[in-house]
């Protein structure tokens, strides 16, 4: 499949371009159908051996949750505010795991307050301020421990491990922590946490990342107060973020994992355990899209450049500003275009002023001009909970939840967000 083109069909050109003109731009789109079948889809490819956790900071949009919630096991939050948001979408607080590295002590009051399922324990510290907590409320909370590996293959767009890092507890104190969890009455030990890579698209480097996993859960578990209940596998699946990125091989990926976990269970303390997979991306990213309009064009020393009514104001990742060293051109296709008339290499820009906001250099697209809706691909995770949006007082990039396909679509506006009071400190 190497070298194939990413592709838009006529149907979801169709309906992108009715968003579009409906609710206007600049407007994410979301797929819900294609979506949720992504979620059965890596369900079924593991047969049973894993549920599945949605990691609600690739996109918290409450419209999105209220309809995802039910269709994964578990969520895993990285805040108070996230965790807000997602009760709020209808989802039981003992679904719920909390990750995050610098957790406030409000945030842990709340999320004992609130009976968070599994709490993910990033320090020792932050154990000890659990425990005290949660003694005060007279609760006994679940926790995990999340282990900083020291290894992980290589091809991951992005690497935690082995280095000096804010998550989780180093491989090489987790022994440690363990036997200070012993002592600790207002904790119970749920089980253990790996998120330590994301982003690949390889099914071997994930497998070969998942062996690591088992081997640090094998290991630590005899040390461990009692049995896992949970086992939480980051799972880094990555998606493509350029037109000619091979997709993620799932059937090849639960060839090499299976086996894995079936051979892991055979270890009598981690038979019991059930065996989550934790993604955001994964799920929600490719059936996601921006749109927007070519508000003008112009040709400057040679180079045709068309200005879009979204910058990275409204998606960041896109514009190559979210961890990535070197811009690269995004999927894309303009929705107007005759895809088998001229085409033109385009530099596309967006309304701020700063000459860092540019989409796209060098781009193939039809003729395109005044008017054209744009779609930028792989854009339902990570794209307007983590832009600047108030940055240049541009209007707020829109969502809309596409519910069905075809003609009979509905089209929701879930661009508003219920209020969360984020933990802040009064
Ligand atoms: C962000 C995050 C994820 C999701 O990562 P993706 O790359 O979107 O799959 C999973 N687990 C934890 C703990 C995270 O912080």
């Amino acid at each position: 499949m190497s070298g194939d083109r990413l592709t838009i069909g006529d149907e979801k050109r169709d309906i992108l371009r009715r968003v579009a003109r409906e609710v206007g731009t600049p407007c994410y789109a979301y797929l819900l159908d294609a979506m949720l079948a992504r979620v059965a889809r890596v369900r079924d490819a593991f047969e049973g051996r894993f549920e599945l956790s949605y990691a609600v900071k690739a996109n918290p949009n409450h419209g999105l949750l209220q309809r995802l919630h039910t269709e994964v096991a578990t969520l895993d939050v990285s805040s108070i505010g996230e965790a807000e948001l997602t009760i709020a979408a209808g989802c039981a607080p003992g679904r719920l795991s909390f990750s995050g590295p610098a957790k406030r002590v409000v945030e842990l009051e709340r999320a004992v307050d609130l009976g968070v399922g599994e709490m993910i324990c990033e320090s020792v510290w932050e154990m000890e301020q659990l425990d005290a907590i949660a003694g005060r409320a007279g609760q006994i909370m679940p926790v995990c421990v999340r282990i900083n590996p020291a290894r992980c293959p290589a091809r991951f767009g992005v690497n935690m491990a082995g280095r000096a890092s804010q998550f989780g507890i180093d491989e090489e104190g987790v022994s440690v922590a363990l036997e200070r969890l012993h002592g600790l009455q207002n904790l119970e030990f749920h089980g253990f946490h790996i998120y330590s890579a994301t982003n690949s698209l390889s099914a071997d480097a994930i497998a070969e990342n998942f062996a690591i996993f088992i081997d640090l859960f094998t290991r630590f578990v005899d040390v461990a107060p009692n049995p896992p209940a949970t086992l939480i596998f980051g799972a880094g699946f990555g998606i493509p973020y350029v037109a000619d990125a091979t997709p993620l091989d799932l059937a090849k990926l639960a060839a090499l994992i299976n086996p894995a976990i079936d051979e892991m269970k055979r270890v009598p303390r981690l038979a019991d355990a059930r065996c989550i997979l934790e993604m955001g991306r994964y799920l929600v990213g490719p059936e996601g899209y921006l749109l927007t309009t070519v508000i003008g064009e112009k040709t400057s020393r040679g180079t045709e450049i068309r200005m879009c009514d979204a910058g990275f104001n409204a998606h960041l990742a896109a514009f190559g500003m979210m961890g990535t060293v070197i811009r690269r051109n995004w999927p894309m296709w303009n929705l107007e275009g005759d895809e088998k008339g001229p085409a033109g290499p385009y530099m596309l820009t967006g309304p701020l002023c700063t000459a860092i906001d540019v989409l796209a250099t060098d781009i193939t697209l039809p003729v395109t001009g005044r008017g054209d809706v744009l779609a930028v691909g792989s854009s339902g995770a990570y794209g307007r909970s983590a832009s600047p949006t108030g940055f240049i007082s541009h209007p707020e990039p829109k969502e809309v939840l596409v519910v069905g396909m075809g003609a009979d679509a509905e089209l929701v506006d879930v661009s508003s967000q219920p209020v969360a009071t984020r933990g802040a400190s009064s």
